[in-house]
């Protein structure tokens, strides 16, 4: 079965954004549920559902750019098409009707407002169309239902029995649903194409389920569809990634003799310096271990190996800024630092403010976003005894918008 799947995108969301200072050109099909435009997670929904050979996409006027960076960027796997939609959603929907690739038989159309289609139950329609002109997935109605007369009095119960929610998607003969709109003069206002296809006669079946698949009108339906969201429930849903993480370094360096003590970047005048493949500059190792260590990049060493002669007497600052850059890259940027160093001699005093202005600057930050300690050893361990030189550091990152 070959089919074209069209994404009703088209309306301009007035109960949604109703009391929202109007904004011409958004749509909430825009607005993030856990982190996703609610389309993104429209379309995803669709990914593996086999027998779909495009995807168009009815949008209101003037947010195809929008849709292009914010929710076609994110699928790159996914063909997509975008369309003008109309003045109704079954306008919209006959707009991409006509762009459909006549080689596909059957047409499957979907509310963009509806992100979480149970994917068995839409993969059911498939298999179940032949033989109809159309196949719905719907829900039996559960409420009990009124008819009610213009001045509030009731004039009955409807009899559920046999009473169905019709939702989306519905799949539907391209031939059909394209006579339909010919035919019928009040095409541009039906609600959905089930309707349109009956109106001439054709024969449509539902798929009945009793998952939940909820159409997002109005601010609270996107609460309670992010709690289901979050809570990761339905098949196939992928947990959300965080937007923050943290990373820990902690690097130590023997101090002996003819060397030149470096730490966080500053030359300390002393009668020793730190050992090492590199410039041995202990403090920028770790917060260089730390930000890997958040990203989920490895360690240090795997970065620059120390038995890579590429590397001798590398400046530290080197490795620190080749790190930021895989972070970044990774999409993180760090967001706050915390750092001690421990050693017995000489006395930072006078070098930790220089030292906090100089990583400020490398990471991109607000000297109060950067905290550099340092303490002694009490005369303990090879700190202490003025053998070595340990610094520690943890960084906060968040995820670059
Ligand atoms: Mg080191």
């Amino acid at each position: 079965m070959n089919v074209s799947l069209i994404i009703a995108a088209g309306g301009r969301s007035q109960r949604f954004l109703k009391g929202q200072k109007l904004k011409r050109k958004t749509t909430k099909l825009l607005h993030l549920l856990a982190g996703k435009p609610l389309l993104s997670l429209t379309l995803e929904s669709f990914q593996k559902i086999r027998g779909i050979r495009e995807v168009l996409i009815a949008l209101p006027p003037g947010i195809k750019k929008q849709v292009q960076s914010q929710v076609l960027s994110q699928c790159p796997d996914l063909k997509v098409r975008l369309v003008r939609g109309g003045a109704t959603r079954s306008e919209s929907v006959r707009n991409a009707l006509q762009k459909t690739n006549p080689k596909n038989d059957w047409v499957m159309v979907h509310d963009g407002a509806r992100p979480f289609p149970p994917a068995g139950e839409v993969q059911k329609l498939l298999l179940k169309a032949n033989g109809a002109d159309g196949i719905i997935l719907a829900r039996p109605v559960v409420p009990t239902l009124k008819k009610v007369s213009g001045n509030g009095r009731i004039m009955g119960t409807i009899d559920r029995n046999g009473v169905f929610e019709a939702e989306t998607p519905q799949l539907v003969r391209r031939k059909v649903l394209r006579e339909a709109y010919r035919k019928n003069p009040r095409a541009l206002f039906a609600t959905d194409e089930a309707s349109l296809v009956e109106s001439i006669g054709g024969r449509v079946k539902v798929h009945a389920h009793s998952g939940w698949n909820v159409k997002v009108t109005t601010p609270e339906d996107l609460l309670v569809a992010e709690a289901y969201y979050l809570k990761n429930a339905g098949a196939g849903l992928k947990p959300v990634s965080p937007s923050v993480t943290v990373g820990f370094g902690r690097d130590t360096h023997r101090l002996v003799e003819a060397r030149k003590f470096y730490l966080g970047g500053i030359r300390i005048p002393f009668e020793k310096g730190a050992l090492g493949h590199s410039d041995g500059d202990a403090l920028l190792h770790a917060v260089s271990d730390a930000l890997l260590g958040a990203a989920g990049l490895g360690d240090i060493g795997e970065w620059f190996s120390d038995r890579n002669p590429r590397y001798k007497n590398i400046r530290s600052e080197k490795i620190l800024k080749k790190i930021l850059e895989e972070t970044r890259r990774k999409g993180w940027r760090p967001t706050h630092i915390d750092s001690l160093i421990i050693l017995e001699r000489p006395k930072l005093g006078i070098y930790k403010k220089r030292i906090r202005k100089q990583l400020a600057r490398w990471l991109d930050l607000d000297e109060t976003s950067v905290s550099v300690k340092a303490k002694t050893q009490e005369g303990l361990g090879p700190e202490g005894e003025g053998r070595a030189v340990t610094c520690e550091a943890l960084v906060m990152m968040e995820k670059i918008q």
